[in-house]
């Protein structure tokens, strides 16, 4: 099972690794973006967690709704937006719980990458965030499927999203600023594509 001591260890290490990452997300973002996935990602994770630790949340909704508003309202980019209704729809997810089982974590994933769908209009191999995130999620469910610890499950969905992110170096941007550049986006690793691999990484390293 995951606690909501566990769930605020997953958004606290994204934020460090965000940290870590910064320069190289905004790097990325320099050559087919505005440059700022980087800067914008860590204030984002930042206010995160000043919200949370400004209200300490005790179950596993008003945790992940707490990090989803404080993106939404912090990010002024494309990401937060995307990232905020991640964690929203997760919030809803999981309910007002103090423990989430595995299975309740695969479907908190669902939820959140169907926001992102909902909210940014992804399709797979649009170059974006998606490309990474849902062979993430099924990556998951697959294991979890397969009668897969948590952890296993986790490793796996790690795998799965790196893979993706790598997968969108030869994608042709269909989405957000990086369309505009056409076939000139050909050949680079999406920003977004990215900071979704860390996130999986964050949660890997919390719950694994
Ligand atoms: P902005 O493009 O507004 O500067 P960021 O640089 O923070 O915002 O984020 C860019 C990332 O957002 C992209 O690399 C991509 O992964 C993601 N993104 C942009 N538009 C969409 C969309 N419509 N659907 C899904 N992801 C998107
Ligand atoms: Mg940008
Ligand atoms: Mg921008």
């Amino acid at each position: 099972t995951i606690t909501v001591t566990q769930l605020s260890s997953w958004v606290r290490i994204y934020a460090e690794l965000i940290n870590e990452h910064t320069e190289e997300l905004t790097q990325l973002d320099s050559a087919i973006g505005d440059a700022d996935h980087g800067t914008n990602m860590q204030r984002g994770t930042a206010a995160v967690l000043a919200a949370i630790d400004a209200n300490p949340a005790d179950d596993a909704a008003a945790l992940l709704k707490t990090a989803g508003m404080a993106l939404v309202s912090k990010v002024g980019g494309a990401s937060g937006p995307l990232y905020g209704t991640f964690f929203i729809r997760a919030a809803a997810s999981a309910g007002a719980v103090t423990e989430l089982s595995s299975h309740d974590f695969a479907k908190l994933l669902h939820a959140g990458l169907e926001g992102v769908v909902a909210r940014g209009k992804p399709e797979p191999g649009d170059k974006t965030m998606f490309d990474a995130l849902a062979p993430a999620v099924e990556a998951v469910d697959d294991a979890l499927d397969d009668g897969a610890s948590l952890s296993d499950a986790l490793a796996a969905a790690v795998t799965a999203a790196n893979a993706g992110r790598d997968a969108t170096i030869p994608m042709l941007a269909r989405k957000g600023r990086a369309s505009y550049l056409g076939e000139r986006s050909v050949g680079h690793q999406d920003p977004g594509a990215t900071s979704a691999a860390l996130l999986i990484t964050a949660a890997a390293r919390a719950f694994g």
